[in-house]
């Protein structure tokens, strides 16, 4: 039986992946010991720490005036460790509002310095990215959530600024190239494009580092983990080991290229589908829809609980929104082929047929 996974995240890895991390959890590199109980400094485990870095290198061309790191306390984390990393207390950065990730970063900001929130979605339940806003002479830099996960929105590109712009990209890394030279920071928990929970990929422009007046924690300062190559402590071995391996595979398709064309042809069947039917919308804007979440819901509330159980039915997982915003979110990552949402879009004529 083929389970269609379209859960938000954690999400669906390839199976071949899954496989060859079940395989190393029992034997790793035919050593006859477990990749979950060999040092973090072996040359074995180091091979891995080096093959990662250099795999997101080459898959958004990132290069060495950044530093790419994999930490641990989620991208939650994040929104606490880039104010603490490099805004003042003194000093102002932007942010903009889209919703709930983008709202927590704002409230870990707060705890450092001068947040500006420039522009909001709210008063529109956030069915759109602001795009007219402009910024004060001085600010820091302008912090913006890449893909809205819960929301189902995404920018379709980035803001036209001369700051550095820090992005939470955890649900849509690795989904299509970026220009990494925009981005001062870029931070995503690994549980949706990347690998399993657990580890939190940090890509850093080095020259931003250092230039706060702030007593800033040894294991929150990201200079430190610049320095041992994400291992002055323990890393996260496991998440590490298979986010190395679905970083292997997203190359050996085509790169991030390939993916933000398969990801476009998915997104296109899907949404296509939503605007078809009579029962179902699409609350966001068009030009702003994710490609990786698509975030839908029924006009005729009474009719929910069955969608559910059509999908259910034919073995498509976690199409229930958000518990914040209800309705459906089918998430179409890296690894969900179109096959897998030509099965939903099926359910989704049949639903209508029956009930329009
Ligand atoms: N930002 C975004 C865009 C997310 O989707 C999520 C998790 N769904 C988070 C931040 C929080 O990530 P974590 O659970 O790794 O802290």
């Amino acid at each position: 039986m083929q389970v269609h996974n379209f859960s938000a995240g954690p999400a669906i890895l390839p199976k071949s992946v899954m496989e060859a991390a079940a395989q190393a959890c029992v034997n790793f590199q035919e050593m006859g010991l477990s990749l979950l109980e060999i040092s973090h400094r072996s040359a074995a485990f180091k091979a891995v720490l080096e093959e990662a870095e250099a795999l997101v290198r080459a898959l958004l061309d990132v290069k060495e005036d950044y530093g790419v790191l994999f930490l641990q306390g989620g991208a939650s984390s994040q929104f606490f460790m880039a104010a603490m990393n490099l805004l003042g207390t003194d000093e102002t950065a932007a942010y903009v509002d889209t919703g709930t990730w983008s709202t927590k970063a704002i409230k870990e900001a707060k705890k450092f310095g001068g947040v500006d929130m420039v522009a909001s979605s709210k008063e529109k339940s956030y069915t759109y990215i602001p795009k007219d806003y402009s910024i004060a002479e001085g600010t820091k830099y302008l912090h913006i959530t890449s893909n809205n996960t819960v929301r189902g929105t995404q920018y379709a590109s980035f803001p036209d600024v001369n700051i550095p712009i820090v992005s939470d990209a955890s649900s849509d890394i690795f989904s299509r190239p970026i220009d990494i030279s925009k981005f001062g920071l870029i931070y995503a928990g690994a549980q949706k494009n990347m690998g399993p929970a657990g580890v939190t990929l940090v890509i850093v422009k080095k020259d931003l580092l250092g230039r706060i007046n702030r007593d800033i924690p040894t294991m929150l300062d990201y200079r430190t983990h610049i320095e041992k190559d994400s291992a002055f402590n323990t890393p996260p071995v496991f998440p590490l080991y298979v986010s190395m391996l679905n970083m292997r595979w997203v190359k050996a398709q085509g790169g991030v290229t390939a993916m933000a064309e398969r990801n476009a042809a998915k997104a296109k069947l899907m949404y296509e589908a939503i605007d078809a039917s009579p029962l179902f919308e699409c609350p966001n804007a068009e030009e702003d829809r994710s490609v990786m979440n698509a975030v839908f819901v029924i006009k005729n509330k009474e009719l929910e609980a069955d969608f559910l159980a059509a999908c259910q039915a034919a073995h498509c997982n976690g199409v229930k929104g958000h518990r914040s915003v209800g309705g459906f979110r089918a998430s179409m990552y890296n690894a969900m082929g179109i096959e897998s949402v030509e099965v939903l879009v099926e359910v989704m004529k049949t639903f209508t047929a029956k009930h329009a």
